[in-house]
C-alpha cells in the first residue's frame, strides 16, 4: 500500500485539487492515506467535470478535450505524463459515459472514484439528472462494468506493473517524494531555495555554509567584514572608517517578524483559472507545481509575511514589507510558522521550527492568528471536536510560555481572536462555484453539501445550510476569542509584552465596499473558504492603522537614515 499512495495521490492530478481543500484546515495525521475515498471522488469530479466543459466550449469530443487538458499541464513533477496515464486508464469509459451525457457525479460513481459507504447517502455535487442518481448509475455500471478500480489488480497500481510503465512510476514517485511536502519536516533553518518551506517562507538565507549569518541576529561586528544578518547592510564608511551597520542600524529598534499562522495566515489558494474551463490554456497550469511544492500556500504573496510586488497589489502590502519600509535594518527578518489546518493545539507541535535566539537576535513581533481551525472540522459531530475554552486557554499558555523562552526581551505578541465565518454562508451559499458558472448548476451551498456528505468538509459547523449550528460555531469561536483577550490582558512575561486584536473582517469588508467592492469577493473563490489577497491585504492595514495608532512602540522607530540605505544598498540583496 506505501507505494501506492504517491502514485495514487497524483494519479489523477486531481487530487491536486482536491485534497489540498480539506488539508488546509484539517491537520493531516502522518497514518491516514493521502488521498481518503471522499479526496478521490472531488478529484474524479472536479476533472471529469473540466473535461465535460472542455467539450462544450470547443464543441469538440471528450477523447480530444481530455488531451487538450494533458497538453496543458507542465511537464515537471511529471504532471503531463501522469495525466496522459490517467486518461489512458479511465479515458474510455469516461468517453462513453460522457457521449451518453451523463453527468461528472454519475461518471464518477461508476468508475469507484465515489463510494457510497454503507448507511451513507449517496453524494453528488450536481444535482440529480431526471431519471434519478440511481438509475443513472445502474444504466452507466453497464457501460462501465470493466472499469479499472484504485486497487484491484487492474488499478493504478497495476499501471505500474506493466514494464514499460514501471520506469515512469518509479520517476513519479521519486519526484513527488522530492517535490511535494509529504512529511511534516520543518527544519527551523533559513534557506535560499524557495519553496518546500525556503525564503518564500522565511528570509533568505546569505551564506548557507555558516550557522552563524542568518536574518534577524543582531550583528557581529558592526557587519564591518561580512553581512552577518543578511539585511544587505555590511562594510565601513571610508569616509569615517565607522561601520554602516552601526551607522545606520544602531539604536535602530531593529525587529523581526514571526507569524505563527493556519492557512489563511499562509495565504492558501487555488487558482480559480485551474477550474475555469472556458478560459483555459498552457498558460492556465504554469504555476501548479511551484504552488504544489509550496502545500498549496503562498507566503510570498501573503498579507503577513509576503514581499514579491507585483503591479496588482498594493504596493507594502504585507505588515513585513511595511516593517521594512519603516526600518530598511529589518530587511529579510521575516518568518511564516504557518501551516494548512493549524490550530491552538496542532500548533503545540510544529512551533518548534520558529527561529529565534533569546541571546543573539534582536526582538521580534509575533503575530498569532488561527482563524477557525479551532471551530472548524470536518467531523460529522463537528460540536464536541472543536476547542473548548479550557484547551483553549492551556494551548495558548504553553505557546506564551515557549515563545518566552525564546523570544529576545523587548518583544511583542498580538493575539488575532478567532474569525466569525457566518459570513461564508452568508454571502455565498447561493453563487455559482467557478465550476458551476458555466452552466449555473453548481452553488457554493452545492458545494458544502457535497463535501459534508464525503465528510471532507474541512469547516462542517460555518460551511453548513443549518444556521443554527452555524450560530454555535459563531458562539465557540467568540468565546474562544476572550480566551485570548482574557490572557492578553491579564499574563505577564519577562520577555514580551501581550496585545489582543479582533479580526477585522466588518472593517475590512465596509472598506472594500466603500470603495465599490462586494463582500463575497473577500473570499476564495475556489475553496469557498479562505480569505482571499485582497482580504488579507486589507487586514494588514487594519493591523498596521490600529497598531500605529494605539501601540507605536511595538513597531519600532521609523529609521531616518532609510533613504541613505537604499541609496548605498539598492535592494539590499533582494529577497
Ligand atoms: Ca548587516
Amino acid at each position: 500500500m506505501e507505494s501506492s499512495r504517491s502514485i495514487l495521490h497524483v494519479a489523477f492530478l486531481l487530487s491536486l485539487f482536491s485534497g489540498p481543500i480539506s488539508s488546509s484546515l484539517a491537520p493531516r495525521n502522518p497514518a491516514s492515506p493521502l488521498l481518503s475515498n471522499g479526496h478521490a471522488c472531488i478529484g474524479c469530479v472536479l476533472i471529469v467535470s473540466i473535461v465535460e466543459q472542455l467539450v462544450q466550449v470547443h464543441n469538440s469530443t471528450a477523447q480530444e478535450e481530455m488531451e487538450r487538458l494533458c497538453s496543458y499541464l507542465p511537464e515537471k513533477l511529471f504532471l503531463k505524463s501522469i495525466c496522459y496515464l490517467t486518461a489512458e486508464m479511465f479515458g474510455p469509459d469516461i468517453i462513453k459515459l460522457l457521449h451518453l451525457k451523463m453527468n461528472a457525479d454519475v461518471v464518477c460513481h461508476a468508475l469507484q472514484f465515489c463510494k457510497q459507504e454503507a448507511g451513507q447517502p449517496l453524494c453528488h455535487l450536481y444535482n440529480p439528472p431526471q431519471e434519478g442518481l440511481k438509475r443513472a448509475l445502474s444504466r452507466a455500471r453497464k457501460i462501465a462494468w470493466h472499469s479499472p478500480t484504485l486497487t484491484g489488480p487492474g488499478g493504478l497500481m497495476g499501471i505500474c506493473s506493466i514494464p514499460a510503465l514501471a520506469k515512469i512510476c518509479q520517476k513519479i514517485k521519486y519526484a513527488l517524494s522530492m517535490a511535494l511536502p509529504l512529511e511534516d519536516a520543518d527544519g527551523d533553518k533559513f534557506s535560499a531555495f524557495p519553496t518546500l518551506r525556503g525564503f518564500y517562507w522565511r528570509g533568505r538565507d546569505c551564506n548557507d555554509r555558516s550557522r552563524n549569518i542568518y536574518p534577524g541576529r543582531r550583528p557581529e561586528n558592526w557587519d564591518a567584514q561580512e553581512d552577518s544578518n543578511c539585511n544587505g547592510i555590511w562594510g565601513i564608511d571610508p569616509k569615517d572608517g565607522v561601520p554602516y551597520e552601526k551607522k545606520f542600524c544602531e539604536g535602530s529598534e531593529a525587529k523581526g517578524l514571526i507569524v505563527l499562522g493556519d492557512s489563511a495566515a499562509a495565504h492558501f489558494h487555488i487558482p480559480p483559472q485551474w477550474l475555469l474551463a472556458a478560459h483555459m490554456s498552457v498558460k492556465t497550469f504554469s504555476n501548479l507545481p511551484m504552488a504544489l511544492s509550496n502545500e498549496l500556500d503562498w507566503p510570498q504573496l501573503s498579507g503577513t509575511t509576503g514581499f514579491l510586488n507585483s503591479t496588482d497589489r498594493l504596493p507594502n502590502h504585507s505588515i513585513y514589507l511595511r516593517l521594512r519600509q519603516r526600518n530598511r535594518c529589518n530587511h529579510r527578518d521575516y518568518q511564516s510558522i504557518s501551516k494548512n489546518g493549524a490550530s491552538s493545539k496542532n500548533l503545540l507541535y510544529f512551533m518548534g521550527s520558529l527561529s529565534r535566539n533569546r541571546l543573539l537576535d534582536h526582538p521580534a513581533i509575533v503575530i498569532y492568528t488561527m482563524l477557525g481551525n479551532d471551530v472548524c472540522n470536518e467531523h460529522i459531530d463537528t460540536v464536541s471536536k472543536m476547542t473548548t475554552p479550557e484547551d483553549m486557554r492551556a494551548h495558548v499558555m504553553e505557546t506564551l510560555t515557549f515563545l518566552n523562552s525564546r523570544l529576545p526581551p523587548g518583544s511583542h505578541v498580538v493575539l488575532y481572536g478567532l474569525a466569525d465565518g457566518r459570513f461564508l454562508w452568508d454571502h455565498l451559499h447561493d453563487r455559482y462555484h467557478p465550476l458551476g458558472q458555466l452552466n449555473k448548476d453548481v452553488t457554493y451551498e452545492q458545494l458544502y453539501a457535497f463535501l459534508s456528505c464525503l465528510q471532507v468538509n474541512p469547516c462542517q459547523g460555518w460551511m453548513s445550510s443549518n444556521e443554527t449550528l452555524r450560530t454555535l460555531t459563531s458562539e465557540r469561536a467568540k468565546q474562544l476569542s476572550n480566551v485570548l483577550e482574557k490572557i492578553a490582558a491579564n499574563e505577564t512575561f519577562a520577555n514580551m509584552s501581550l496585545l489582543y486584536l479582533d479580526y477585522p473582517f466588518k472593517e475590512i469588508s465596509e472598506e472594500w465596499q466603500k470603495r465599490g467592492g462586494e463582500t463575497w469577493q473577500l473570499i476564495e473563490p475556489a475553496d469557498g473558504f479562505h480569505p482571499n489577497e485582497v482580504a488579507s491585504q486589507l487586514a494588514t492595514k487594519f493591523f498596521w492603522e490600529t497598531v500605529l495608532q494605539q501601540w507605536p512602540h511595538i513597531l519600532g522607530k521609523e529609521n531616518p537614515f532609510n533613504d541613505e540605505i537604499e541609496h548605498l544598498f539598492g535592494d539590499q540583496g533582494g529577497h
